[in-house]
């Protein structure tokens, strides 16, 4: 076994090759290739560049972190990422719910499944989704590798390059730098405290004939604002009128912590022009990279065609997994938990807020989902705050992201609440105010 097991290692390592019925053989040394020096790109082979290649993305986190870890902080509070705390996933119970569908699907449960996601867990966010009061059968439900991948196959279905969309201004910058890549044009209609202000936009619509209106109704990324029941009503009524697709992002919809529960807009058309999107990441864990969308008429058959070139399915495991976990209620009881500690984080940054940063920024309490948003008042140059803020140990996204017109994000920031302590809430808000105090 031992000579056996040394062979097994020769070969892994590519230095002998077994050839059956005949022998073992030492392979020729290939020779060790060396990077070109980092910095030295002329030392790459060049080639042609795909429309897609130069397309950028927004790094504000791991910015931030990358900043933190040069400047030896010990202690960083990290406000700038847009997940949940990761001590509270539920690891132990998926765990064990990953073993025994193993032990349950076996080989089955590892092999490609449907591209439209396995059926019974289209069933389960059938039911759920009715609960929500979205009546969408789960023939209609397509299962997607995260939201992202819901967002940009609904982009790479309805629009071409050179169409106008409709934004919230500001918005995800994750969807700003879809459609960057996408050559796609954003318009923004601005965001007050109920939402999208939906009065602005039918002289848009006039204007630009955009092909897509995209919203976050639900705790908006990233000024957390609801988009109230009667702009919603007014919202599906002016697409139908000017037949224009709605992308309703449902990212954070079941984290509310206090209000009424709005209609979601899927559920105020009759005729399929809303495409509603949500994902497992924020309230589960973003790692298990299994979003939705839901979609009506032939749109639906291009939508999975679309999934299909780009992924083939996503994993068959986690969505066996996450299926028995929303099937035994643990869903519901990790909610109730993961609401009950985010809403107290909330009013632990409110209140820090109020108490070191009094006058100096303007806000409004967000009634659910993971992020404040800051306006500073004064003029106050976002760019070197982040610097100061990152020497005091603690980042935030720069509201500049956001925004279609970066210039127009200077004096805002994003804060995530949901992700540290209230200890640790509180020290960051009081570092913030330390930096905010050097820049005077
Ligand atoms: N929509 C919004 C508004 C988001 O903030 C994010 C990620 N932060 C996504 C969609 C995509 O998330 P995921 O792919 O993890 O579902």
């Amino acid at each position: 076994i031992t000579v056996e097991n040394a062979y097994a290692r020769l070969e892994a390592d590519g230095l002998v090759a077994s050839r059956v019925g005949s022998g073992t053989y030492v392979l020729p040394v290939l020779p060790i290739t060396v990077s070109p020096s980092s910095g030295d790109d002329s030392a790459w082979p060049v080639w042609q560049q795909g429309p897609l290649a130069r397309s950028k993305r927004s790094l504000q986190d791991s910015l931030f972190r990358h900043l933190a870890d040069g400047h030896g902080v010990t202690d960083p509070v990290y406000f700038s990422g847009g997940i949940g705390d990761p001590c509270l996933f539920p690891v132990r119970e998926f765990g064990r719910v990953m073993q025994r569908v193993i032990r349950r699907d076996g080989m089955e449960g590892l092999s490609y499944g449907e591209p439209n996601g396995y059926l019974p867990l289209r069933r389960t966010i059938s039911q759920v989704m009715t609960s929500l009061g979205i009546c969408i059968n789960p023939e209609n439900i397509l299962v997607t590798t995260g939201s992202q991948q819901a967002l940009s196959l609904v982009v790479q279905a309805l629009l071409r390059s050179d169409d106008m969309v409709i934004v919230e201004e500001p918005t995800y910058n994750g969807a700003l730098d879809l459609f960057e890549a996408l050559h796609i044009r954003p318009i923004g209609v601005p965001v007050d405290e109920q939402g999208m202000c939906v009065e602005q936009l039918e002289p848009l619509l006039q204007t630009y004939h955009p092909k897509l209106i995209y919203t976050i109704p639900n705790f908006q990324n990233p000024t957390g604002a609801c988009l109230s029941s009667s702009r919603r009503r007014a919202l599906v009524a002016l697409a139908l009128r000017y037949n224009v697709p709605i992308l309703e992002d449902d990212f954070v919809g079941d984290l509310r912590y206090d209000g009424c529960t709005q209609p979601a807009l899927k559920s105020l058309d009759p005729c399929g022009t809303v495409i509603y999107v949500s994902t497992f990441s924020k309230m589960l864990m973003p790692d298990l990279r299994v979003g939705f969308l839901a979609a009506d008429g032939p749109i639906y058959e291009t939508l999975v065609n679309l999934k299909c070139l780009n992924d083939l399915a996503t994993s068959n495991l986690t969505q066996r997994a996450l299926n028995s976990f929303l099937s035994v209620g643990s869903y519901q009881a990790h909610l109730r938990k993961t609401i009950r500690i985010y809403k107290k984080r909330r009013e632990a940054m409110v209140t820090a807020v109020d108490r070191y940063l009094n006058g100096c920024v303007a806000y409004s309490v967000p009634q659910g989902g993971l992020f404040l948003w800051l306006r500073l008042v004064g003029q106050v140059d976002g760019g070197a705050l982040l610097r100061q803020a990152v020497d005091a140990g603690v980042g935030f996204a720069p509201g500049a992201g956001f925004f279609i017109d970066k210039s127009a994000g200077e004096q805002f920031l994003r804060l995530n609440f949901a992700y540290q302590t209230e200890a640790s809430i509180d020290k960051g808000i009081s570092r913030l105010a330390e930096a905010l105090a050097r820049l005077d």
